[in-house]
Order: structure tokens, then C-alpha cells, then sequence
């Protein structure tokens, strides 16, 4: 029995779909303590958008370890939360006209989540937030109460209220724009919509499937939420940060959401670090009215302005998503006419992609058998029926990006013929 075994909950998840025990990563690799090597197509759910230990960020972040300064401050002012604020200013901020507050909640995307809510909510004087189908918030209890998955819902243990589903874009027929259900509900006296504070949404769901919404959607429910006075949150805790391509993953939709949500690869090195982002005007919190131990995790904000001063002082990394997302989706096309009689389609944008199934557990399948070969990919959506692939955006194509996807499509090739196997006659069975 090892030690995780003897001592670890049972809720631990990751471990076992990948029996491993890691010790070193670089770049888009992990190695086991015997050094088996993994290509990284998981990149810490979204966390690693730069890969692990990226050199630049490692040593700004050893040189402030060496130097005694603060690493702990609650919501202090330091040295490094005002060059973090300076950057980001400089980088991010002003080069968008983007005229937003930074809040530090704790430092987790539930954290920047369960902010934006109870801001959205104190502002307006509402209960209601809108979320929707196959969303995913986070797990306390008000990131829960807008993320559809019902497994992770029924863990809640208390009834989740004050949320409102409706189908995001393409959950119904084509033919049916769910915009126009929000608008009518709106609109309509007897609709049994209280109005409500804020809609919550993702530019593209990651955990709920890899489903991209278009940009029209995306637009059309800006100008809803505008004509109906309600706050739009923009949840880019995994989007965010280059993941589909630009910095903020609305971008490329040419809206402003009045509160945006980050976390995971903010810190740019896997050390926890999550902000919500609100229009001026919006920043209605009195002096400690939301507070936490965390916020000001000065190892993070270290390596957050190295990651925006290395990445982000100009549209390279955005440019070379994009080429890189062109050769996963050329690939994934292939792969999925090579699989077709399971129903296999392919979505995505930036670099996540996502390849769909029909037949039951062959997702989940395939991302066992790529394990076995060195390769970590996980699925996502409600049952499990999408690989989900999510290389960081530095990997290197020729040793990193290519060789994974050879690894992907041997995988597939391994779970088809497993499920055309027969089944193994049963022993004493007539
Ligand atoms: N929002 C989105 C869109 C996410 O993908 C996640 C995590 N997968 C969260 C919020 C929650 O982040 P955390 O796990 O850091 O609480």
C-alpha cells in the first residue's frame, strides 16, 4: 500500500487515471522518479500555459527567494504586487483600453469567481445570476450554483439556488439560437426570470466539453446583457492567458465584459494566483468587505510579470497559438474521418482542442492507452465523451507537439481495436 493510499481521501481523481509518481518537469514533459517521460497535452488543466518551470520565470523567482523579500502580505502593498500591477497596467490593460480594477481574491479560480458573483450581486441589488449548460465555475458553493455538471451539483449537499440555466451556444439545434430564449425571457412578463444581477459564461467550455460559442453569440449576448442592464461575467480562469490565442479569450469577440475572472496560468509558474477584474465604476466593495489570507501571494505576482514581460510585450505567442492550433486541428480532422464509425468530430480554437465520440468510453479509453504510451490527455464533458487536448503554447512542435499527436493517434488505433475485440469467453460459462 503506498503512503497516498494509506493517507490521501478517497476524492483524489488525477492520480488515478494516471498512476504515476511524478517528480521532474521541463517544458512540455513530466517524468515519473524513474524518468519515464510524458509529452504534456494536460498542461495542469490549464495552469501551465507556459509550460513546466519556464526558465525565465524560475529564475526571477529564485533570485526573490535568495534576496529575503516578503512572500507573504495579505493585501499589503509590496515591491512585487507594484510591478505586477505595473505590468499588467502597461501590457495588458492599457493597450486594450480596458479601464478595469484589480481585485486579488484567494488564489484560486473559484476565489475570483465567488468575488465576481457577490460584487455582481451587491451592484445591482439582484439575486439571479444566469449561467449555462455544461458550464463550469469552480466548486464553492457559488461556483457551483452556476456550473451545470451533476455529479459535481449533487456534492454540494445543500440546494443551489439563486442560478438560472440556459443552453449555451449550440446545446439545442443549430437552427436555435438560445440568445433569442434570453432575450424573450427577459423581455417576457410571465417568464419566471427574476432580472438578474449578471450572466456568467465561458468563451469556449473547457471542463463541459470543448465547445467553442461563436462569435456572434458571444456578441449578441453582450448587447442582451447591455440592453437589459445586466452585468456580463466573463469567466477566463482557463481561457484566459493565450490559451485560445489572444490574452483575454473575449478578445477576439471585440466585447468588454464588465467583470472578468483569472486564475490558473496567471502566475505563469503553477503557483496559485487569481484576480476578477471589474469596470471602474463597478468596484462598489467597501475596505475589506471580501478579504482572505491569500491574496497576496508575492512568489506569484514574481513570476506573473516575468511571464508578461516574456510573453506578452507583443503578439508572437498569440501568432504562434494560432499556427500551432492549425496543425492540432489538422491532425484531429484526419484522426477523426480515421474514426468516424464512433462519431468522431473535432472542435476547438487557439490550441484547446477537443475530439468528440459517440460510442460510449472510447474517449476515455483512448486517454488511457496514450497514458501507457507517454502521453497525458484528458477528456472532458458531461460523459466523459471528449479527448481534450491542451499541449502548453511554448511546446516545441517538432518535440513536443508532433511526437504527442503520433502518440494520440496510436492510442485511438489501440482503443479501436480493443472495443472490436470479442469478448473473452467466460470461464465455466456455457
Ligand atoms: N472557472 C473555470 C472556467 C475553470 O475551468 C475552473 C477550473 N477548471 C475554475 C473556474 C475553478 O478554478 P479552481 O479549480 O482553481 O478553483
Amino acid at each position: 500500500m503506498t503512503i497516498f493510499d494509506e493517507l490521501e481521501s478517497e476524492v483524489r481523481s488525477y492520480c488515478r487515471t494516471w498512476p504515476a509518481v511524478f517528480d521532474k518537469a521541463e517544458g512540455s514533459r513530466l517524468y515519473e522518479t524513474d524518468g519515464r517521460s510524458y509529452v504534456d497535452f494536460f498542461s495542469g488543466a490549464g495552469a501551465l500555459n507556459y509550460g513546466h518551470n519556464p526558465p525565465v520565470l524560475q529564475e526571477a523567482l529564485i533570485a526573490y527567494l535568495r534576496e529575503n523579500r516578503v512572500i507573504h502580505s495579505l493585501d499589503m502593498h509590496t515591491a512585487a504586487k507594484a510591478a505586477f500591477l505595473e505590468r499588467f497596467r502597461d501590457t495588458i490593460l492599457r493597450p486594450r483600453s480596458l479601464d478595469y480594477v484589480v481585485q486579488f481574491p484567494g488564489p484560486t479560480g473559484t476565489n475570483a469567481v465567488e468575488a465576481a458573483l457577490k460584487l455582481a450581486r451587491k451592484v445591482t441589488g439582484r439575486e439571479q445570476i444566469v449561467s449555462f449548460t455544461n458550464a463550469f465555475h469552480g466548486m464553492t458553493l457559488g461556483s457551483l450554483s452556476v456550473t451545470g455538471n451533476s455529479m459535481k451539483r449533487s456534492g454540494a449537499g445543500v440546494p443551489l439556488t439563486n442560478a438560472t440555466t440556459l443552453p449555451y451556444c449550440r446545446f439545442l439545434e443549430d437552427e436555435v439560437d438560445s440568445i433569442d430564449i434570453l432575450g424573450a425571457l427577459l423581455e417576457g412578463g410571465g417568464s419566471g426570470l427574476d432580472q438578474p444581477a449578471a450572466v456568467i459564461v465561458e468563451t469556449l467550455q473547457g471542463e463541459g466539453g470543448v465547445n467553442p460559442a461563436s462569435v456572434r453569440w458571444l456578441r449578441r449576448l453582450a448587447e442582451t446583457c447591455a440592453q437589459h442592464d445586466i452585468l456580463m461575467i466573463v469567466d477566463d480562469v482557463q481561457m484566459g492567458c493565450g490559451r485560445t490565442g489572444p490574452f483575454f479569450s473575449f478578445e477576439m469577440a471585440g466585447i468588454t465584459p464588465d467583470i472578468v475572472t483569472m486564475s490558473k496560468s496567471l502566475s505563469g509558474s503553477g503557483l496559485p494566483f487569481a484576480v476578477t477584474l471589474c469596470k471602474r465604476e463597478l468596484d462598489a466593495w467597501q475596505p475589506g468587505e471580501h478579504n482572505g489570507t491569500f491574496r497576496g501571494n508575492n512568489p506569484a505576482f514574481v513570476t506573473a510579470t516575468a511571464a508578461l514581460e516574456a510573453f506578452w510585450q507583443d503578439d508572437t505567442l498569440a501568432v504562434e497559438t494560432a499556427a500551432k492550433g492549425r496543425i492540432v486541428e489538422t491532425f484531429l480532422d484526419q484522426l477523426a474521418v480515421q474514426h468516424k464509425e464512433h462519431g468522431a468530430t473535432t472542435r476547438g480554437r487557439g490550441l484547446i482542442w477537443g475530439l468528440a465520440f459517440d460510442t460510449p468510453g472510447f474517449a476515455e479509453a483512448i486517454c488511457q492507452e496514450a497514458f501507457t504510451r507517454g502521453l497525458l490527455v484528458e477528456t472532458s464533458g458531461p460523459e466523459s465523451e471528449v479527448v481534450k487536448l491542451m499541449p502548453p503554447l511554448t511546446a516545441s512542435i517538432a518535440d513536443d507537439l508532433e511526437p504527442g499527436l503520433d502518440i494520440l493517434a496510436e492510442a485511438a488505433e489501440a482503443a479501436a481495436a480493443r472495443l472490436e475485440a470479442p469478448e473473452p469467453e467466460k470461464v465455466g460459462s456455457r
